[in-house]
């Protein structure tokens, strides 16, 4: 039994063991191969899978949750274009049922807006909505009421004074301003004229150096801004605006409000290519409002053009001054010039405008 077992099992034991060997062998190669195959299977899977998966992200829609959506900015320019101004009549009952402005005032506000119209010192019809929307009475500041719609510069203390309004309207036509023009104005003053610059583009910038001056008229703003949301548009700053605000530069559009004898480089520089600015240029107590158009040569040479807006009508803006309140002009104050005794005869609203103050 035993030899039988040994006879029989020896060749027996010998293949199994060939067999094992070679079946291990076998499996172990061609489990080899299957894996690595099957690795860079699964690899290129996973790099599709993961395409797929980036762009089924984009194609679902977003969660609100999402989102990261900026505030909507209130758009002043497209406010103002909604307004129907047809006829007075027209404009009234809007008014009324669209704005909190006092109806006292609107009246005025029609008829100072249409005298400019006609002396086309508001030469566009965006200017006009602009100065409809702006309610000068609030601006005006307590001392003066009952002089609201005068056409008049006015103090507002401190030694600076809200400019006549018929100059706001030409100086602000002057610049043409275009919706998503970039504006900066120097002096901010009453805040009358950048409520008129914020219905004309939603990127308005206003520096004023008198810090009360600057914190009463931030405030007032902010209390309009209620009932005049483009009024969130309007970014001030308490500053000397002879150097400009570099961070936001460059602007489309400049304005002055500040008299001055020569213009200010920083401001200049500060303005595009294309760009316009206005100021009132000239010596202490008298000067021209100018418009200065900047455009760029070929080479690279900054060419300016300039033009008196008013043909020779002089006016006297408050001085623009340092912080330490001397002025940034080094011309001698100029007195006014006697009027030739025949031209004041034939003309004389010129003496008036002689006298004028912004
Ligand atoms: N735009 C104003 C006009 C204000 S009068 C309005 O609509 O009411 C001119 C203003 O220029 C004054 O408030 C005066 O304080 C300011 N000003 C003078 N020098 C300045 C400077 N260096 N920087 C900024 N504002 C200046």
């Amino acid at each position: 039994m035993k030899l039988f077992k040994i006879a029989v099992s020896t060749p027996v034991v010998v293949g199994l063991v060939t067999g094992v060997v070679i079946g291990v062998m076998a499996i172990l190669i061609i489990s080899g191969r299957t894996a690595s195959s099957s690795e860079r299977v699964v690899a290129y899977e996973e790099v599709v899978e993961s395409q797929v998966v980036v762009e089924s992200t984009i194609e679902q829609p977003l969660e609100p949750s999402e989102l990261e959506v900026a505030p909507q900015e209130y758009d002043g320019p497209q406010f103002a274009q909604s307004m129907p101004i047809e006829t007075k009549e027209i404009w009234l009952s809007w008014m009324q049922n669209n704005r909190d402005d006092a109806p006292a005032f609107l009246s005025d506000r029609w008829q100072l807006a249409h005298d400019f119209v006609r002396s086309n010192e508001l030469k566009r019809p965006e200017d006009l909505r602009a100065f409809l929307l702006s309610p000068r009475e609030y601006f005006v500041r307590s001392q003066n009421k009952g002089l609201e719609y005068a056409d008049t510069w006015l103090p507002i203390g401190y030694g600076a004074t809200i400019t006549d309004p018929d100059v706001v309207a030409m100086m602000t036509s002057t610049l043409n301003i275009n919706p998503g023009d970039k504006v900066l104005e120097i002096g901010t003053g009453s805040g009358y004229q950048s409520s008129i610059l914020c219905y004309l583009t939603n990127k308005v910038y206003t520096i004023e150096i008198i810090k009360p001056l600057f914190a009463e008229t931030d405030n007032l703003l902010q209390g309009l801004e209620k009932s005049n949301p483009a009024y969130g548009a309007i970014k001030r700053k308490l500053g000397d605006g002879y150097y400009g605000w570099e961070e936001y530069a460059p602007f489309d559009k400049i304005i002055v409000t500040c008299a001055v004898d020569h213009i200010p480089p920083p401001l200049l520089k500060q303005l595009s290519p294309g760009g316009i600015m206005v100021l009132p240029l000239g010596p202490p107590g008298r000067q021209y409002i100018m418009e200065v158009k900047k455009e760029v040569d070929l080479d690279g040479s900054i060419v300016l053009s300039r033009r008196d807006v008013y043909n020779g009508m002089r006016v006297s803006f408050i001085p623009f001054r340092n912080e330490a309140g001397a002025s940034y002009s080094t011309s001698e104050p100029v007195e006014k010039p006697p009027i030739p005794a025949a031209l004041s005869a034939r003309q004389p609203a010129a003496s008036s405008d002689a006298d004028r103050e912004d």
